[in-house]
């Protein structure tokens, strides 16, 4: 076996039933059995090998979840129908009523709205804190707290979570550190800093085709057969299970990742260094001047790069938006969110994706109007790229100094 994460992933294989070079797809939700016995072993989950119905596991999602589990170097890993799906499995699955969770306050918007109102439901709070300063995570854990939450590079402000160090103040309390690495496959590795579990949204750079929703849970095999529990697993029970005609194209899709991952950190690297230079507030984890620039060169895997996103921010919303329509009319990318697609994508996160973050909070964790995340696409000449989008500034005016925040 390789020692490289990507490695693993090549040298996993599981030929198709007719001697294919990639696994033969799973095209059935139930499964025969020759003996009642062996059913019902099946059922109690005792029988390795044997499949009895596709919500529970299919072999289409085994090769998957392999894949994964190897990607994040943990025992094992279940896959989801979303990245939601399994952030929300992860969380009911670890917390009992009245408990409490302490979470990152710059988050995913739709894992910071469940966090906030949806486990209302069931009484379980959460503390959003400044994830950066560990003395201020350690002060808000309570006998009640059942796991610390974080994203390794967190969407949109790029803030980069100390995974030793939370995982040291995890371990200290006797809790999970849940870490959503969907930002930087391959240039973090959670599991070797210390965190229990790794989530995904698939859907962004490990898929990189945006032509489908998914997500993983990366783990013990005892947390995620707990999942799988049909009495009592968030996984089995919620139902929030990939289809495996999905399955097996992302399994082909994570062979080139090692390769996009690598481009888009190169092009991401270049525009920010680009745009800082032309005086823009530019916010990018490979800059010198981000907060998180010396713990991200500490803790990344450097063959990867820091990633392809970056944000700069435009001064206002309306300056935002007319780049962005500008930009798309030129054809240097989409107004679309997400992430992690061979052509750029640009949105302004605080009419989108963390719209669900209240303005006044947006305000004080730094989210500003004129704020613009962008995931760098695979241009294959990226110079050209970027005089092109300088030009579109310089057309709005944007790059003039009364109209940008630097
Ligand atoms: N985690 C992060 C960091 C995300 O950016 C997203 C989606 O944008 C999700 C989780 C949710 O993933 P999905 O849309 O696959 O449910």
């Amino acid at each position: 076996m390789g020692h490289k994460a990507s490695e693993k992933i090549q040298e996993l294989h599981n030929f198709g039933e007719f001697g294919g070079v990639n696994p033969s797809i799973s095209d059935s939700s139930t499964y025969t059995f020759i003996s009642a016995k062996t059913m019902f072993d099946t059922f109690e989950g005792n029988t390795e090998g044997c499949y009895l119905y596709s919500r529970h596991s299919s072999p289409s999602n085994l090769y998957l979840g392999e894949a994964l589990a190897a990607l994040e170097g943990t025992e094992t890993a279940n896959v989801t129908a979303s990245g939601m799906g399994a952030i929300t499995a992860v969380i009911l699955q670890l917390c009992n009523a009245d408990d409490h969770i302490v979470s990152s306050r710059t988050i995913y918007g739709g894992t910071y709205a469940f966090l906030k109102n949806f486990m209302k439901k069931f009484g379980v709070g959460t503390s959003f804190v400044d994830i950066t300063k560990l003395d201020v995570v350690e002060k808000a854990i309570t006998p009640k707290t059942k796991m610390i939450y974080c994203e390794s590079v967190s969407n949109p402000l790029l803030e980069i979570a100390d995974i030793k160090g939370l995982s040291k103040l995890a371990k200290k309390y006797n809790i999970p550190l849940v870490v959503d690495n969907t930002f930087s496959p391959l240039s973090i590795a959670p599991g070797k800093l210390g965190a229990d579990i790794i989530i995904h949204s698939l859907t962004k750079f490990i898929n990189g085709t945006s032509d489908c929703v998914a997500g993983v849970v990366c783990g013990t095999k005892d947390f995620c057969l707990s999942l799988k529990d049909v009495n009592k697993g968030a996984g089995m029970l919620l139902g929030s299970t990939l289809d495996s005609l999905r399955a097996s194209s992302i399994l082909k899709n994570m062979r080139t990742l090692h390769i996009r991952m690598k481009k888009h950190s190169e092009n991401a690297l270049y525009l920010a260094k680009q745009f800082e230079k032309d005086g823009l507030r530019s916010v990018y984890p490979g800059l010198a001047s981000h907060p998180g620039n010396g713990l991200m060169n500490k803790q990344m895997v450097k063959e990867y790069g820091y990633g392809g996103i970056l944000t700069i921010d435009v001064g206002s919303l309306e300056n935002a938006n007319a780049l962005m329509e500008l930009m798309q009319k030129k054809n240097l990318g989409y107004l679309a969110v997400s992430l992690g697609f061979y052509k750029t994508l640009f949105s302004a996160p605080g009419t989108s994706t963390s719209s669900e973050i209240p303005e006044e909070e947006q305000e004080e964790m730094g989210l500003s109007d004129g704020l613009i995340r962008f995931s760098i696409g695979l241009d294959d000449d990226i110079h050209r790229t970027y005089t092109m989008m300088r030009s579109c500034m310089n057309e709005l005016g944007i790059l003039s100094h009364d109209k940008v925040t630097v």
